[in-house]
């Protein structure tokens, strides 16, 4: 008799390398049937934001060309995982499913849920670690406690010893030849067609496994050395770019890991621990989101509860459109955009400004971050989101408030990057180009500026936002601190 098909199921994990669930079912000989699943969202699953989607049409159009050089094929379903997963099953008389780990509630709710269901029915599921460099719960505290600090979370997770070995892309998968149906990804309408918000994303990215390793071999060569000065730096290719492959699992941080040694050759250089240690935030982002699923929600901090938040639309809206009237603040807002990403300088200096200088809730910040963000990721962007707004675990304190003018000259001090994304304002120069208010009126005129016409002016004006701030700040304060 021939042998059962073993399902494996992918989810932010669309790369055939490194792929543990994928390694397991290709070593049991078994035909192999590649599923993704279009789920409907369950009680606590986030829908995918507009950016992501579109990322997400390219990057399943990517992992089935390779399955296909491969003599396989990713069948795509909508639905319930339970009812997709049993339809599957009934289809193609599977005997087992092999899956790498999520780490969100919803998610978690979802497989534990199938794991009991399929095991009853006697089909064997295998959950595997695959998307982190180490399970959240096995870094603990001393007491054995989650950790809510990273720099401690850092070392203890850097103590647990080395990190395994990639594993390495299967060299064969025998197909399955029972003819399961597949949807048409174009069914799924998962790019944006009028209007097409996203024409300008194709030329900033490609999706897919092969566009990961492209891109990081392309920072391991151009810009690693140097990443822990240079990185700070938007108006350079100072960073990796590889937040949305690994958001959508296109890479592993374990193959980034291995690959990052191998290029930097001395394992202590300065640039290598920085990178890494970014590696790490992200890291500290899941474990904070398993032990603290409502991230996205609630304050990590109960003291913001009371936070005087402002209701402001208008305010708001400027924000969102990049017109604050503040040049840095505008040109991340637009980069977002046009391009679903930003510089992680410019994401600290716009998300502060929306929390600090507007009091507007972070949560309003996080939801635009999560619909228009290509790398929008269910730990990073919260985690980010409440670090910043001070109301997060190991945050930055409330009362340091980025001062967009000098953020703008200090990191990007050609004013080259306000130039690029805010092209009304390219013809100032740069000791004008952070603060056009500021400018001299014959200085602005020969810039082709007209303030409030061409370009706004500043939504709120810097000191008294400061002021209004900390006012704020100190209404929640807890008496018992110093
Ligand atoms: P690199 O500097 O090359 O870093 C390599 C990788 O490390 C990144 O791809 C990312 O996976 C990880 N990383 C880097 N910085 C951080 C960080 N501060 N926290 C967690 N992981 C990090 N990152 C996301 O992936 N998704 C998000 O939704 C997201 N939202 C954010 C929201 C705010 C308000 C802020 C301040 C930051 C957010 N970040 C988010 C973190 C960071 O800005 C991006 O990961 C980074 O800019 C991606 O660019 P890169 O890949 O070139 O980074």
């Amino acid at each position: 008799m021939s042998q059962a098909p073993a399902i494996v199921w992918f989810r932010d994990d669309l790369r055939l390398a490194d792929h543990p669930a994928l390694a397991r079912a290709a070593a049991s000989g078994a035909p192999v049937i590649c599923l993704y699943i279009r789920e409907d969202p369950g009680q606590r699953q986030r829908p995918l934001g507009a950016a992501a989607r579109w990322w997400l049409a390219g990057s399943l159009r990517a992992l089935d060309e390779a399955l296909r050089s491969m003599g396989q094929r990713l069948i795509l379903r909508s639905g319930a995982a339970s009812e997709v997963m049993a339809a599957v099953i009934a289809a193609s008389g599977a005997r087992t499913v092999f899956w790498n780990r999520r780490y969100d509630a919803g998610g978690i709710a979802v497989d534990t849920a199938l794991k009991a269901e399929l095991a009853a029915r006697g089909i064997a599921v295998a959950s595997l670690p695959g998307n982190l460099l180490r399970e959240p719960w096995e870094v603990k505290s001393g007491a054995g406690d989650p950790m809510k600090v990273f720099s401690p979370f850092w070392r203890a997770h850097q103590r647990l010893g080395d990190i395994r070995e990639p594993l390495r892309r299967p060299t064969a998968l025998a197909p399955f030849n029972g003819g399961l149906a597949s949807e048409d990804l174009a069914s799924w309408d998962l790019e944006p067609t009028k209007p097409n918000w996203a024409s300008g994303f194709p030329e900033a990215w490609t999706p897919g496994e092969a566009g990961a390793q492209t891109a990081l071999a392309a920072f391991l060569v151009g810009a690693l050395g140097g990443y822990a000065e240079a990185r700070d730096r938007p108006d350079r290719p100072s960073t990796s770019r590889l937040s949305p492959h690994l958001r959508f699992g296109e890479i592993s941080p374990v193959q980034i890991w291995r690959q990052a040694h191998m290029a930097a050759g001395l394992d202590g250089s300065r640039d290598l621990t920085k990178f890494l240690a970014e590696i790490g935030w992200r890291e500290f982002a899941y474990h904070l989101l398993f032990h603290f699923p409502d991230l996205a929600e609630t304050n990590f901090q109960p003291r913001f509860d009371g936070f005087p938040w402002r209701d402001d639309a208008a305010a708001l809206a400027a924000w969102r459109r990049g017109r604050t009237g503040y040049p840095l603040v505008d040109a991340g807002m637009r980069q977002l955009w046009q391009t679903g990403w930003m510089h992680n300088r410019v994401r600290m200096v716009v998300a502060s400004f929306l929390v600090k200088h507007l009091l507007i809730d972070w949560r309003a910040g996080e939801r635009w971050f999560w619909d228009t963000l290509v790398d929008a990721d269910v730990a990073n962007n919260p985690a980010s989101w409440q670090w910043v707004a001070g109301s997060g675990a190991d945050a930055a304190p409330y009362f340091r408030i980025f001062n967009p003018m000098l953020q703008g000259q200090k990191f990007d001090p050609h004013g080259n990057y306000v130039r690029r994304w805010v092209p009304e304002l390219a013809a100032l120069p740069k000791d004008a180009i952070h603060a056009p208010w500021e400018a001299p009126e014959p200085v602005l005129a020969k810039a082709g500026i007209r303030l409030g016409e061409t370009y706004p002016h500043p939504v709120v004006d810097h000191d008294a936002a400061r002021r209004r701030a900390l006012d704020a700040l100190a209404e929640i304060r807890d008496p018992s601190a110093a």
